[in-house]
């Protein structure tokens, strides 16, 4: 097959690979560019180190557990991974007793991506970073075989990618908490995590130096509604752009008082992990938080994004501690949505990959095929 041959293939199969409706037609593609064999998959455990200790009520995480996951086709490998942190209810064993039920090698076809995907579902329920990980792998794959990066099957322009938040958490020693602010000076936003205490603290300290927009994370903190509405309207007050999961999942009521009369966005986050959610969402929450490890990958990830901004609502995109891998595979998609919390890879100390790069504070999605890394 010569060269324009096959990219006119390639192109074929993108839009196969972007349209579900067409899939039933897509084994057509990958024969025409002459590729063949099994989707071979293999993983391993890898225990991500984080550059400062997470501060938790009773005690400090200084790790992550991640597995690192691999899908090779034809001389091609796909990187993916899956990372767990606690709260989340899955393990390094628990990832990697999933993965071991799967039975890959019974397709020939990459581009089968729904059908094959739908397989990965239907094997277990939850497991939702350990199918994301294969997820990212399989398209990495695909467009690594297309020979294009993934914002660019989807039609996305790179330049629409937005900034992206820098976490800071309060210390109660000035010296310390100015060494914090001063390191999210390359930032446009800056995300201030609530209800660990001194939440007005921090915003204080860092409106005295600087005018950066700031996000809020509630993380379910705020119980009474009225309270919840006192701090939205302080919040608005000092320039914060809206207000993520402001409280418990379970109080939808109570959320959609709020959104009723809150001057802030409300943005759900542990509300919501997949594609059904969105709708749910959509009666109490202006918006959503989309993370690979909650949507099962990159695919549904992009349904929930278009099913969000069908039903007029924002769209954040945010992801756990994790390598360049996973994080750079999200930021393929950050075109598409308002606002980006991709700072994960910069939270630990031993990536393995190279990918997004944050460029005077905005995502920067490197010019490379599949979901954008390079092994270091
Ligand atoms: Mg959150």
């Amino acid at each position: 097959m010569n060269r324009r041959s096959f990219l006119k293939a390639s192109a074929l199969g993108l839009a196969f690979a972007a349209s579900p409706i067409s899939l039933s037609a897509a084994g057509e593609p990958t024969r025409q560019t002459g590729r063949s064999g099994r989707l071979n998959l293999s993983f391993e455990p890898y225990e991500l180190k984080l550059r400062h200790a997470f501060n938790l009520a009773r005690s400090q995480r200084t790790t992550t557990p991640d597995v690192q996951v691999r899908i090779e086709y034809d001389g091609l490998v796909g990187y993916g991974e899956a990372s767990m942190p606690p709260y989340l209810g899955e393990s390094v064993d628990s990832v990697c007793s999933f993965l071991n039920k799967l039975d890959l090698a019974q397709f020939s076809d990459p581009f089968r991506l729904e059908e094959i995907l739908h397989y990965v579902d239907s094997v277990a329920e939850n497991n939702r970073a350990a199918k994301a990980s294969v997820d990212i792998a399989l398209h990495d794959l695909l467009g690594k075989i297309m020979g294009q990066p993934w914002y660019k099957i989807w039609g996305l322009s790179p330049e629409n990618a937005p900034n992206t938040s820098f976490t800071i958490s309060y210390d109660a020693d000035p010296a310390e908490m100015q060494a914090k602010i001063e390191e999210t000076r390359p930032f446009k936003v800056v995300k201030v995590k609530m209800g660990v205490g001194h939440d007005k603290e921090t915003v204080e300290a860092l409106r005295r130096v600087s005018d950066v927009a700031i996000c809020v994370d509630a993380n379910q903190g705020w119980t009474n509604k009225e309270e919840a509405l006192a701090m939205c309207e302080w919040l608005a007050e000092r320039n914060c752009l809206f207000v993520e999961q402001p409280m418990p999942k379970e109080m939808i009521e109570e959320t959609a008082w709020l959104r009723a009369r809150s001057p802030l966005p409300l943005i759900a986050d542990e509300f919501l992990q997949r594609l059904p959610d969105v709708i749910r969402a959509s009666e109490a929450y202006d918006g959503i938080n989309i993370k690979l490890m909650k949507s099962t990958g990159l695919h549904e990830a992009y349904q929930m994004a278009v099913l969000a901004r069908g039903l007029g609502m924002r769209v954040m995109l945010g992801c756990m501690t994790e390598t360049s891998c996973a994080v750079t595979a999200a930021a393929q998609l950050s075109p598409m949505v308002d606002w980006a919390d991709l700072d994960g890879n910069l939270l630990i100390a031993n990536d393995r990959f190279d990918g997004i790069k944050i460029i005077d504070g905005k995502v920067t999605i490197p010019d490379r095929p599949g979901i954008g890394v390079e092994l270091l």
